[in-house]
C-alpha cells in the first residue's frame, strides 16, 4: 500500500478497495484501456472532441491511478496534461467521466544529514526523490566537488516539494548548505529575484554574458596602439572585432540603454549600463535595432548592426567596457560582471528573510552559518 492515499479516493476506502497504478505503455490507446477494464467504449464516444484529442496523446510512462474492488475499476485517474485529468467513476453498472484538475500537495521540509555514501544516495534515503540532490549539485556546481566530499561533510536543506499521490513532482530548494571542516557553502533562494545568494547577499551564479558578435576576429586588442587614422600612439580603450558588414551586434549582458546616438569618432554607438555597475559600449555601428534610451535589454538582444561609422578604417565593432569611470580590458570583464551583490534595502530585506527562514525551520547549522567571520570570495 502506498504511504500517501489519494485524497479523492479516500471516502471509498472503507469498503476495502485497493489502489493500483499502471504506467501508460507506448502504443496503448484509451480504447485499449477501456476494453482491458471491461468498460464500454460508449464512454469514449460520449467525451467531447477536445478530451478525445488529449487522450490520443497521453505520454508513454504516464501514471494512471486505479481504485479497484475485486477485479473491476471503481475509479480511475488519467492525466491529460495542462494540469487536468480525466476521472472515471463507476455509478451502479455504468461508468461516467469527468475532467478535473490534478491535485498537488505542496509542503516545505527540512533535512540535515551527514554524507556517508554520496550526496545523491544519502539525500534520496531521506527525501525519497533524486530531485533534491540534483538541484543542490546544480546550485553549487563549480563551487563544490561532489565526487570528493571530505569525510564528515554534512548537508542541510530546506525545500518545497509538490507531490501527487506521494510522488514528488517538483522540488524547489529554499536553502542549502554543505559544510565540513574545510568550508561551509551556503545558498539561499531570494524570493524577490529567484537567484541564489550566500548569507552575505552575494549571488552564487553570475549573470549570463554573451559575446557581442556571433563570429568575429579580434583586430585590435585593448591597450596602447598606434592609431591607424590619427597616426599617433593612443590608448585603445576597448577591443576591435571584425565580422561582416551588417552583422547583428548583441548586448553582452542584461541592462539599460543609457546612450543611443552619434559619439564623435565612435560614430553610431550604444551604451548599456549593467546592474553590477559596468557600462558597455558598442561603436562604429551601421545602424541601431529598435531600441531607445532607457530601455531594458536582455543578454544577447540585438541592439544594432556592425558598420563603419565615425573614425574607422573598415567595418568593425569597437567594444568597450567601463568600470568606475575607467575603461577596462573587456576580456577581464567575464566573470567580474557575473556577481550580483545585494545592497541597501534589497539586502536588508534578504537578510531578514533568511534569518526568519532558519528560525522557522530550526536548523542545527544556523550558528555555523552566521557566527563565522565573513569568508573571502
Ligand atoms: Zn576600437
Amino acid at each position: 500500500m502506498r504511504r500517501f492515499l489519494p485524497l479523492l479516493l479516500i471516502p471509498a476506502l472503507a469498503f476495502s478497495y485497493r489502489i493500483e497504478t499502471e504506467n501508460w505503455q507506448s502504443g496503448k490507446t484509451f480504447t485499449h484501456f477501456l476494453s482491458a477494464h471491461n468498460i464500454s467504449l460508449d464512454l469514449y464516444y460520449s467525451l467531447p472532441n477536445q478530451v478525445k484529442r488529449a487522450l490520443r496523446t497521453i505520454p508513454t510512462g504516464s501514471r494512471i491511478f486505479l481504485l479497484k474492488d475485486k477485479d473491476s475499476i471503481k475509479q480511475a485517474l488519467i492525466p491529460l496534461g495542462g494540469g487536468k485529468q480525466l476521472q472515471i467513476i463507476r455509478k451502479g453498472k455504468k461508468y461516467i467521466a469527468k475532467i478535473i484538475p490534478v491535485k498537488y500537495i505542496t509542503k516545505t521540509e527540512k533535512v540535515e544529514v551527514p554524507i556517508e555514501n554520496s550526496l545523491s544516495y544519502d539525500l534520496f534515503e531521506k527525501t525519497h526523490t533524486n530531485k533534491v540532490a540534483l538541484q543542490i549539485q546544480k546550485i553549487f556546481q563549480h563551487k563544490v566537488d561532489f565526487y570528493k566530499l571530505p569525510r564528515g561533510t554534512r548537508v542541510g536543506v530546506i525545500f518545497k516539494k509538490k507531490t501527487r499521490f506521494g510522488e514528488v513532482k517538483k522540488v524547489e530548494i529554499l536553502f542549502a548548505t554543505i559544510s565540513n571542516r574545510y568550508y561551509t557553502k551556503v545558498a539561499f533562494l531570494n524570493p524577490v529575484d529567484h537567484r541564489y545568494y550566500d548569507q552575505y547577499g552575494r549571488s552564487l551564479k553570475g549573470e549570463m554574458i554573451v559575446s557581442p558578435l556571433s563570429h568575429y576576429k579580434i583586430t585590435s586588442p585593448f591597450g596602447m596602439r598606434f592609431h591607424p587614422i590619427l597616426h599617433r600612439w593612443r590608448m585603445h580603450e576597448g577591443v576591435d572585432l571584425v565580422s561582416y558588414y551588417g552583422a547583428p551586434v548583441k548586448a553582452v549582458a542584461s541592462g539599460v540603454v543609457i546612450f543611443k546616438g552619434r559619439m564623435g569618432g565612435y560614430g553610431r554607438a550604444v551604451k548599456i549600463k549593467h546592474r553590477s555597475g559596468y557600462i558597455t559600449l558598442y561603436a562604429h555601428l551601421k545602424g541601431w535595432a529598435h531600441i531607445h534610451r532607457g530601455q531594458r535589454v536582455k543578454a544577447g538582444q540585438v541592439i544594432g548592426y556592425l558598420g563603419n561609422s565615425g573614425l574607422s578604417t573598415g567595418p568593425h565593432l569597437h567594444f568597450g567596457v567601463m568600470k568606475s569611470h575607467r575603461w577596462i580590458n573587456p576580456f577581464k570583464f567575464k566573470g567580474k560582471e557575473a556577481k550580483f551583490i545585494l545592497a541597501g534595502k534589497a539586502k536588508k530585506r534578504f537578510l531578514s528573510y533568511i534569518h526568519n527562514l532558519l528560525d522557522r525551520y530550526k536548523l542545527a547549522c544556523r550558528t555555523k552559518i552566521f557566527n563565522r567571520k565573513k569568508a573571502k570570495n
